[in-house]
């Protein structure tokens, strides 16, 4: 199996695979973090939810606990996958990890359309990830549309943890699955391990990135 990125070419794989090396944005095709920014992000994670777990915050409050933990979610994931998918669809996935809790603005609204008390939105369900997956047949959203599918699935990943959990099986079944919160704690272990040896082994291979 090579280590190497897929040349680009032009079809799926190209617009997924293509690597951006024009601005180095946190998540540029080549980036290499280094290991302790890549802990210091696990860390973030787990120093947010401590803060979050202290008392009851006001909405704003738990919103801006949360936010930067689901992006530094996904960020760690991408990290993991060397970052080597395309710059618009690791861009698509970091603004969906966070944007898609714009579907709590009804409820704010007091326009319940949630299956169960204090639920989250139905949006926020594996039927989202499908729609946003049917629509990467167009061609000119397939990058999109792949980033914020991508975006969604890291985001429910969080919320299965926290919190009512996620209807994950909306409209085919409405209860919410949460899981125990060392699940998510393991799992980011894993992938921040994942991501450090990641960094290390793209520093050795021949031709890899050396940054300075
Ligand atoms: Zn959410």
């Amino acid at each position: 199996m090579s280590n190497r990125a897929p040349q680009s070419d032009g079809g799926w794989a190209g617009g997924v695979w293509a690597a951006g090396r024009g601005l180095r944005l946190p998540w540029a095709s080549g980036l290499r973090p280094p290991a302790a920014v890549l802990v210091a992000a696990l860390v973030t994670i787990g120093l947010l939810d401590v803060v979050a777990s202290l008392r009851t915050w006001p909405t704003a409050v738990v919103g801006l606990l949360d936010w930067p933990a689901h992006l530094l979610t996904a960020w760690l994931v991408l990290a993991a996958l060397g970052f080597r998918l395309s710059t618009t669809v690791q861009g698509w996935a970091l603004f969906a990890a966070i944007a898609i809790d714009v579907d709590h603005v009804p409820l704010y609204l007091h326009w319940h359309l949630i299956p169960a008390p204090d639920g989250r939105p139905v949006t926020h369900s594996l039927a989202t990830v499908v729609l946003l997956l049917a629509l990467t047949a167009v061609p000119r959203l397939r990058a999109p549309a792949a980033g914020l599918a991508l975006g969604l699935v890291l985001h429910l990943t969080r919320d299965l943890v926290t919190g009512p959990g996620v209807t994950l099986a909306w409209p085919v079944h409405g209860g919410g699955v949460l899981l125990p919160y060392a699940v998510y704690v393991a799992a980011l272990v894993v992938v921040t391990a994942a991501a450090v040896l990641v960094g290390r082994r793209r520093e050795t291979e021949p031709g890899g990135v050396h940054s300075s």
